[in-house]
């Protein structure tokens, strides 16, 4: 039997009239590093949006399903590419400006992008890019930047202003199939060649949907969040369709991403939520420690993209920054878990506990643990597999080309369409996910597993370790044994036997998991999307460079 509701496709375009007209005083605020910030009305960004979808289309001929890339940093016109493009019915494909060059043209080739929308403070990295661009015949340029770069530029050069200035205020948004392409991101490379994931429209809409549920972020029009999570990563983790729904403010740093302007745009602009992966809070915990400044409008953190350490937690706790720990993968859109504690529990040091694991999942993410066999694994909270999902926002295939079958390579889905995340863990009866590596870092010792991240974690939270990174290292007795890889504060003197010591008395390491191997290291090595990069780490090993 058939419902008798009505099948309205759930589009972007439908975000994107919302926001503009019910939330149209909203506003998207950027950064611009001097005087005041840039500010422009959800109204604003309807009509630009519009504008832009009209010049995409009557001057540069863009038409349903074409690739348009963006190589931008958080601000206005990427909120406004975020929408036009998807809307029109051509897919948003997000450039991530922190890849090596030639992965970067591999991903534009591959993707077939036929215009790049560009901040005119890239052109440095487009510039020499663009002969190796294929596909490419258009790039629309906007924000400051020196244009000359571009002089010698196979493809034609627009100037993201002029182009849209005369064009009309609305568009006409096509009712598109909710299943088509919306948008694309590139898996960033850390395990192999890039990977294209494709988010529909659906998709898109439904994440959007469990970003704003109260046990998610749970933002309204009240608050105003600090997107620091590139808009290239996993679509900056769904905020910019997400508070198109719901009126939230923006705050965009655009490129500026250091602690200091960090500190002064939570000072300045007071947004109440903000959003990135560890690092970046490290480095502000560093900042607000030597520069003390009032945060104290921002109350909730989410921090995700890798483990967040115990000692990060407590630090912003201190701060009254409440830290909320997500999990997410650009496979998953990325809203996988995140850690609310459950109502029943009362006794803080049970509820940060449960903040400190990776999360509960939402009601549209399924998810099951398999073992080394094949065998599924119970609930248990100490049985550990590799964790495999499901849901309307989670990758079914990789992207193979416009008219080809996806690939759905065997070691990423299973024969059932499931996802396998590479990522190893256990799930408590409750359903909360506690990661304890990525399958690919995990130390395989003797037989047994030694966690790296928990080595990192207990290492971060004594007082004179700024960062710490372990990696496995060939041991001819073990198989392979864990490296100790550490950036001491500034001033900071504690050696080895004392941090082993720490270790096993402060962070309850066992005795066969403690590295024998240490270096001190002036930084971890990162990759573009600011986590801890071990193939760089074990390759720095390899080569003797971190005897
Ligand atoms: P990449 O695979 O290139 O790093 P992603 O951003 O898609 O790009 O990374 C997803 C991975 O990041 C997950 O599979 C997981 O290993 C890790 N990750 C994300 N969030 C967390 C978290 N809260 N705790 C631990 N690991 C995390």
């Amino acid at each position: 039997m058939l419902s008798t509701m009505q099948d309205v496709p759930l589009l972007i375009s439908r975000i994107l009239t919302h926001g503009s007209t019910i939330h149209g005083s909203s506003q998207v605020t950027t950064w611009t590093g001097e005087g005041d910030p840039h500010r422009r009305s959800y109204a604003e960004i309807g009509a630009r949006a519009a504008q832009l979808a009209h010049a995409l289309r009557d001057d540069l001929g863009i038409r349903a399903d074409d690739r348009v890339g963006t190589l931008m940093w958080n601000n206005a016109e990427h909120v406004e590419a975020y929408f036009a493009i998807p809307s029109m019915g051509a897919v948003l494909h997000t450039l991530n400006l922190r890849l090596p060059a030639e992965q970067l043209a591999w991903i534009v080739n591959h993707a077939a992008d036929r215009v790049v929308i560009a901040n005119g403070s890239l052109l440095p990295l487009l510039a020499p890019l663009l002969p190796h661009l294929r596909t490419v015949e258009h790039v629309v340029v906007c924000g400051p930047g020196d244009r000359s770069l571009l002089a010698d530029a196979s493809a034609r050069v627009h100037e993201y202003e002029d182009l849209i200035a005369a064009k009309p205020v609305a568009y006409d948004w096509p009712e598109l199939d909710e299943r088509r392409a919306a948008a694309m991101c590139y898996t960033s490379g850390t395990t192999g060649d890039p990977k294209g994931v494709v988010y529909s429209h659906r998709s898109v809409y439904l994440h959007s949907m469990q970003v704003n549920m109260a046990q998610s972020m749970g933002l309204t029009d009240q608050d105003t969040s600090l997107v620091v999570v590139p808009q290239f990563h996993v679509n900056a983790w769904g905020l910019p369709h997400a508070t198109f729904m719901t009126g939230v403010n923006l705050l965009m740093p655009d490129r500026f991403l250091q602690p200091a302007p960090l500190a002064e745009m939570i000072e300045r602009e007071r947004p109440t939520h903000a959003a990135a992966v560890p690092t970046i809070w490290q480095g502000l915990l560093a900042e607000l420690t030597v520069r003390p400044r009032d945060v104290g409008a921002l109350t909730q953190v989410t921090i995700g993209g890798s483990a967040c350490p115990r000692s990060l937690m407590e630090a912003f706790d201190k701060l009254g920054m409440r830290v909320c720990h997500a999990w997410g993968m650009t496979e998953t859109s990325p809203l996988g878990t995140i850690a609310r504690p459950p109502a029943h529990v009362t006794d803080a040091e049970e509820e940060f506990g449960y903040r400190l694991t990776q999360g509960r999942f939402p009601a549209g993410v399924e998810a099951r643990l398999t073992g080394p066999g094949g065998e599924r694994l119970p609930w248990d909270g100490a049985s550990a597999g590799e964790l495999e999902v499901r849901g309307p926002w989670i990758a079914g295939a990789y992207y193979n080309g416009p008219d080809v079958q996806p690939l759905r390579p065997a070691d990423k889905f299973s024969e059932d369409g499931w996802l396998k995340t590479g990522d190893v863990g256990t799930i408590s009866p409750d359903g909360y996910l506690t990661l304890t590596d990525r399958a690919k870092d995990v130390i395989k010792s003797g037989g047994e597993w030694i966690s790296s991240v928990d080595l990192e974690n207990a290492l971060m939270s004594h007082p004179d370790v700024a960062e710490a990174a372990v990696v496995a290292v060939p041991d001819d007795r073990w198989g392979e044994r864990p490296l100790a890889t550490v950036v001491l504060k500034e001033g900071a003197s504690a050696d080895f036997e004392t941090l082993r010591a720490f270790l096993a008395e402060e962070g309850n390491i066992a005795k066969w998991q403690l590295p024998e191997r240490w270096t001190v290291i002036a930084a971890v090595p990162k990759t573009s999307v600011g986590k801890f990069d071990k193939k760089k780490l074990r390759g720095l090993h390899k080569s003797g460079a971190l005897e």
